[in-house]
């Protein structure tokens, strides 16, 4: 027997018009990447995204075509995001950051037929535009004013190709499943992979995001996601926020710590979300200046292993932290660290035990771990493991690959090792490719990076397994000191000394002037075992 309640198909533009009929007049500011300040709301937002439709549909645009954006946080952003999903299309989010390269071949295997842009990338389109054939016009996120001359195909200024338009449009009703979005992963090991949000994965990650231990808004709240829509969705940000009718503040092109601090304070933001060099950024601004954000309630942190240093940090400052895991592929958000009971009451080094972890997951995503033969493992906190999860926004395919990626328990295998405890608190040790294997037992070189970059001198730290004569791989740490900083080897190993099991310490100390990131912020450890592969340790000698 089936229920008898309504067919309500889950969609995502259906949230643009919840904000932009009970929402309306909230606010959305964001640091234009003209310049100047601009301030919106949800109404003049939603009808402006009805403009971007029936332009698209004006350029015969389809249900399933796939159109890129490769844009800031901001406004007009935000309109194409639901303009596009709102006739069925695909918003494919390109992350300007990547190689050239990988950028063509990213627009290519998606097959995009119209590239959205902001003014910042219109350079580097045209140096790869006669590679990307299945683009049919590009569109720049400005005005008449500011356009400038280019080679790109039928370019258009943004504002006129919306001012074409009246307005006068509704938005179609299909089925949930349909495809809404689409996020490439950005593949440090082999091709990127395409993950195909549908609108119904979407919704349901959008109500997964907006409880309190989540994301943790509402329509009182202040929302500043550095993280990028381009970055796994600004983790589900563009989606909740509106949802809730919670204030957005968008920080455009400049994400340096003056600029972010000066945002934050200025729109009296209370939520904010990025990964950790961020707000190392943020907090070496607001160290060097000496000020303050007492509006601030909440940081939200993840893509990489937040450092104790850093939740410290903030805690001092009187904010709260979230530290929070996830991936692309889970549209993004896996867990987030709250204080749930027996914990609530936890103080001082306890508290930050918990806090530091990954956290556990809302509901709506399954996890377990399993050995390489995928027998479960002890939930204890001590025993590692591989990552796997299920739910109903986490991807069962990529696009355009014919391969199997779920276990045939249905689980999706995150490729990061972890321990899980008795309450459900995750630990991410490692990547699996990252994991240190020293004489058949496992070193998580996470907790050795956390701990080094601990040490007042440390800027930020990596460790990698370098081949070891007898223990097969040693963990070798490189560290960037802070400027104007100095220590020694002996220095850092003395610091860390009595904090980790004897066999976990690192056997050499590097020191380098920069540590490589990859385009999502996290550090290129593929980049840093080139660098290092004539390395030898002077303990392996003989
Ligand atoms: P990309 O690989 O494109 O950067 P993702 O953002 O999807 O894309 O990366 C997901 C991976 O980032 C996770 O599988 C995990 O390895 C890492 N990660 C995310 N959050 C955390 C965290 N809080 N702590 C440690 N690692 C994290």
């Amino acid at each position: 027997m089936l229920g008898l309640m309504q067919d309500w198909p889950l969609l995502c533009h259906k949230i643009i018009e919840h904000a932009a009929k009970y929402h309306g007049t909230q606010e959305v500011v964001t640091r234009s990447v003209e310049g100047p300040i601009h301030r919106t709301n949800y109404a003049e937002i939603h009808a402006r995204s009805l403009k971007v439709s029936q332009s698209l549909e004006r350029d015969g645009i389809k249900l399933g075509d796939r159109i890129a954006t490769i844009a800031w946080n901001t406004w007009r952003h935000l309109e194409v995001w639901y303009g596009i999903m709102g006739i069925g299309a695909i918003c494919h989010t390109v992350n300007p950051r990547l190689f050239p390269e990988q950028i063509a071949w990213i627009v290519n295997h998606a097959q995009d037929r119209i590239v959205i842009t902001d003014l910042t990338f219109v350079p580097v389109l045209e140096k790869i535009a006669s590679q990307l054939p299945s683009v049919e016009r590009y569109v720049v996120l400005t005005d008449k004013a500011h356009m400038p001359q280019t080679t790109l195909k039928n370019a258009v200024a943004y504002e006129d190709w919306i001012a074409a338009s009246d307005g006068k449009f509704e938005w179609k009703t299909f089925d949930e499943n349909t495809a809404a979005a689409m996020c490439y992963t950005s593949g440090t090991t082999g091709d990127p992979k395409g993950v195909l949000y549908s609108h119904r994965s979407n919704v349901l990650h959008a109500l997964m995001a907006n409880s309190k231990d989540a994301l943790g808004t509402s329509a009182s709240d202040t929302m500043l996601p550095v993280v990028p829509l381009f970055h796994a969705n600004s983790w589900g940000i563009a989606f909740s926020a509106p949802s809730m009718g919670t204030k957005l503040v968008m920080p455009g092109p400049k994400l340096d710590g003056a600029s972010v601090y000066e945002l934050l304070s200025t729109e009296k933001v209370t939520h904010t979300a990025g990964v950790p060099t961020v707000w190392l950024m943020l907090l070496q601004y607001m160290a060097a200046n000496n000020v303050k954000l007492p509006d601030l309630q909440m940081v939200i942190c993840g893509g990489s292993a937040m450092p104790r240093s850093m939740i410290q940090a903030f805690l001092d400052m009187g904010s709260q932290v979230r530290h929070a895991w996830g991936m692309t592929e889970m549209s993004p958000l896996g867990t987030l660290a709250t204080l749930k009971p027996p914990f609530t009451e936890r103080t001082g080094e306890e508290r930050l035990d918990i806090l530091q972890t990954q956290g556990y997951p809302p509901f709506g995503v399954e996890m377990k771990i399993t050995d390489d033969a995928g027998k479960e493992l002890p939930w204890d906190g001590k025993t590692f493991g591989r990552l796997k999860v299920s739910g109903p926004a986490i991807a069962k395919a990529y696009f355009r690959v014919d391969a199997n990626i779920l276990d045939d328990a249905g689980f999706f295998d995150t490729g990061d090792v972890s321990t899980m405890d008795e309450h459900g608190y995750m630990r991410i040790t490692d990547r699996s490719k990252d994991v240190i294997k020293s004489g058949g037992e496992w070193i998580s070189s996470i907790d050795l990076e956390n701990l080094a970059v601990g040490h007042p001198a440390v800027a930020e730290a990596a460790v990698i397994g370098v081949h070891h004569p007898k223990w097969d791989e040693r963990p070798l740490l490189i560290v960037q000191l802070k400027q104007g900083q100095s220590a020694t080897r002996e220095d850092i190993l003395k610091f860390m000394d009595g904090k980790i099991a004897k066999w976990w310490m690192p056997d050499d100390v590097a020191f380098v002037d920069g540590i490589p990131h990859t385009a999502t912020g996290k550090i290129l450890k593929t980049a840093l075992r080139d660098q290092f592969k004539d390395y030898t340790f002077p303990t392996a000698a003989a």
